[in-house]
């Protein structure tokens, strides 16, 4: 087999493996490059949609992952002050997907769940402690340069998808612009053990908690609590991680006589961005390398991994069938226009909802939620759009 018969994907993220893990399973070699010396075990996505875990299940994924994750088979959305809230039931949705429910789960288990399954097809080479350096193209074929162990090396296959994330380094090397804009404030996540459904009446594993001045989103992940906040854009970030501070958020949320025992706090800049185009020649973009978004809906990771299934098979039909590549530029009219019009409008809009400066507002908007709640047909659209069901379907009816 010649070695431009093989597929370069450049970033081992949660994109990158499961584009490797559905091309081997079309049969189709990878070469799987990663800066990193092992897999990131870093906590950032920890919501998987129902049509990810359909996605998942056809790759013989999503079974591995269930028992590592928590099922969530309801959300909410509360008004901090008042503690009112509407709750939306995903089993509402058991028509439409073959996982009615949410998984609570971290996204690195994803990946490590997916490396054994490379390594045991035959068909990855998985190069760790390997990072990019150029790109060239030929007309059916691309070579890379990366520096590895080995000091440099070069490598060609003949398609590249870039999955190394939002400062994507092949997005840079193509030229392509990355649109959008970064929210002022950064957001901060605290990890705690401290049994917040012990102290705030009915909550669900994912709950979105509106407020003026300090909204948050609580989010249960196996075993701990989740709980993210934006910080004020003036603060200096010494002083918005100060010990205090954080501590005092916490306290504000449920008051304790001693101090919450913290896992983990990170802080971090929120972007909205799409790429100008998703392709140039044989080099194609997906998950954050294509496309960043807040947090607030869990669509960051879903979106990236809904990319890849998209285009591999596309990808895997270009080179098994002779099919033509005008399937690239299809991919990119399927998951760039409803990125834009699905995931960046959705997000943008939730951050909004959440931080409503006028009480009546906030209040409405639960309630108004509470109408749909009561109305099966009105909820299902509801849970639909909003866990991206809709969004898939318009996808797929882009020619
Ligand atoms: C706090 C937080 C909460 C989130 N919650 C959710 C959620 O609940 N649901 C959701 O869907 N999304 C969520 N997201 C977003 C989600 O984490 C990202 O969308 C997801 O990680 C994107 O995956 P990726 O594989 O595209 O990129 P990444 O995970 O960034 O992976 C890119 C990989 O490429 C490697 N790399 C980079 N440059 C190079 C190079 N030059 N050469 C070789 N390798 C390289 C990196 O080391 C990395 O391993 C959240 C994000 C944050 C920060």
């Amino acid at each position: 087999m010649s070695k431009l018969d093989r597929v370069i994907i450049v970033g081992a993220g949660p994109v990158g493996c499961t584009a490797a893990l559905i091309l081997v399973q079309q049969g189709i070699p990878v070469v799987l490059v990663e800066r990193e010396p092992e897999l990131a075990e870093d906590l950032r996505g920890s919501t998987f949609h129902p049509p990810t875990l359909d996605m998942l299940d056809d790759l013989g994924v999503t079974e591995q992952l269930l028992p590592q994750g928590l099922i969530a088979p309801t959300y909410q959305y509360r008004d901090r002050a008042s503690g009112a809230y509407a709750e939306f039931d995903l089993s509402l949705l058991q028509a439409h997907t073959r996982h009615p429910y949410r998984l609570q789960c971290e996204q690195y288990k994803l990946t490590r769940t997916i490396l054994p399954m490379l390594e045991a097809s035959g068909l990855a080479e998985i190069r760790f402690s390997t990072q990019l350096a150029s790109i060239t193209q030929g007309d059916d074929s691309v070579t890379v340069e990366v520096d590895g162990p080995g000091g440099p090396q070069t490598i060609e296959g003949r398609f590249l998808i870039g999955a190394d994330g939002g400062p994507s380094k092949v997005r840079q090397s193509m030229d392509i612009e990355f649109e959008g804009f970064t929210y002022p404030e950064r957001f901060l996540v605290v990890t705690t053990d401290f049994p917040f459904e012990e102290h705030l009446e009915n909550l669900s594993y994912v709950n979105y908690i509106s407020d003026p001045v300090e909204w948050c989103v609580i989010l249960r992940v196996p075993g701990l609590w989740r709980v993210l906040f934006p910080t004020d854009p003036d603060e200096a970030e010494a002083d918005v991680l100060e010990p205090a501070r954080v501590e005092g958020l916490l306290q504000g949320l449920v008051a304790t006589d001693t101090p919450y025992d913290k896992t983990h706090i990170t802080l971090y800049r929120v972007h909205q961005r799409v790429a100008k185009t998703y392709r140039r020649g044989n080099v194609v973009l997906a998950g954050d390398a294509a496309h960043l978004n807040n947090p607030l809906g869990g669509m960051g990771m879903n979106g990236g991994l809904h990319d890849v299934f998209n285009l591999c098979p596309k990808l895997a039909a270009i080179m098994k069938t002779g099919a033509g590549e005008d399937l690239l530029d299809l991919y990119e009219r399927q998951r760039r226009d409803i990125t834009i019009e699905f995931i960046q409008n959705q997000t943008i809009q939730n951050k909004k909802n959440m931080e409503q400066i006028e009480e009546e507002q906030r209040l409405q908007h639960i309630a108004d939620l509470r109408t749909m709640i009561a109305d099966e047909e009105q909820a299902v659209a509801f849970l639909r759009r909003n866990n991206m069901l809709d969004a898939l379907e318009r996808a797929n009816a882009i020619e």
